[in-house]
């Protein structure tokens, strides 16, 4: 089973979520894909026992064979390639390595080039009943969605991966909660909570994903949020509301599922919940077919 944990914007609690889900349901596989900055270490504190790196394909243009045609230019739909009278540039930031320059070269002038984009580390938690992989971008690397695939072939079927997805609607989050079983959105009771969750549904809703909403620090004097996921239809899993306890054990590195054990039953509540909506899932999809 693959569980993603996914939210519209940063800063809502959803690294939280995914390693006090992780710590809940144990025997279970945590997987950061928040690659440009992976912070489920910090609470999980597991013990690496392996680590690799991971290249990413690029392209090198041999000028001795390129006749300045403009064909790879006008295919790259990322605009990272720029054909001069004498020479070619490669936008490194732009480009994804997709290779479709080098596949349409007329001359074969441009090669594919490995280079050093990250790493994976894999370990586990003290109880040794938490397996934790994550991907760790370069300094310096913009793209992470081709170490997000590289670290989800990590994924270990017949067990409850929970996969820490990057916050936001970018390709790195999509590439992470892809062909998950169910995806996590974690809010805030704020507007802007409510306004990048909504680019969030969108985004699950659009891959076929059943998710449901964690509503962290919720706010009941803020309706508006309430208000959305009833006329949507989008079931609330759990509201956390602020707790001044909670914020000291999560400053301090402890997940809160540690200290205090009534948070592991809501948690194991919340993933019971998740099996029976996938369940139901499956027989709307089966239905439709
Ligand atoms: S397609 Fe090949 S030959 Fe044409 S400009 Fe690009 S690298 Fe040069
Ligand atoms: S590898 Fe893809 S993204 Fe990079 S320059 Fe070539 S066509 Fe563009």
């Amino acid at each position: 089973m693959i569980i993603s944990v996914a939210s519209g914007k940063g800063g809502t609690g959803k690294t939280t979520i995914a390693v006090n889900l992780a710590l809940s349901v144990q025997p279970s596989v945590y997987i950061d894909c928040d690659v440009e900055e992976p912070n489920g270490h910090i609470l999980l504190k597991p013990t690496i026992s392996s680590q690799k790196d991971v290249a990413k394909k690029f392209p090198k243009v041999n000028l001795n064979k390129c006749t300045f045609c403009g064909k790879c230019s006008e295919l790259c739909e990322f605009n990272a390639i720029v054909v001069l009278k004498t020479d070619v540039m490669i936008l490194e930031e732009l480009c994804h390595g997709c290779g479709v320059c080098s596949y349409f070269c007329p001359e074969h002038a441009i090669e594919e080039i490995e280079k050093n984009t990250g790493v994976i580390r894999k370990g586990t938690v003290s109880s040794k009943a938490v397996t934790f992989i994550e991907g760790v971008l370069n300094i310096g690397e913009t793209h992470g969605a081709q170490l997000i695939r590289h670290v989800r072939k990590e994924i270990i079927p017949g067990q409850i991966n929970i996969i820490d997805a990057p916050p936001g609607t970018s390709c790195s989050m999509v590439a992470s909660v892809k062909d998950s079983d169910f995806c996590i959105l974690v809010t805030e009771s704020t507007p802007f909570g409510l306004n990048d969750l909504k680019l969030a549904i969108q985004v699950v809703r659009s891959l076929g994903i059943p998710f449901g909403i964690i509503i962290n620090k919720y706010d009941e004097k803020y309706l508006d949020l309430d208000k959305y996921c009833c006329d949507d239809k989008t079931p609330i899993l759990l509201k956390i509301p602020f707790d001044r306890k909670i914020a000291e054990y999560y400053s301090q590195g402890t997940p809160v599922v540690f200290v205090m054990p009534q948070w592991k039953e809501l948690f194991r509540q919340v993933f019971t919940n998740i099996k029976s909506i996938i369940q139901n899932h499956e027989i709307i999809v089966d239905e439709r077919l």
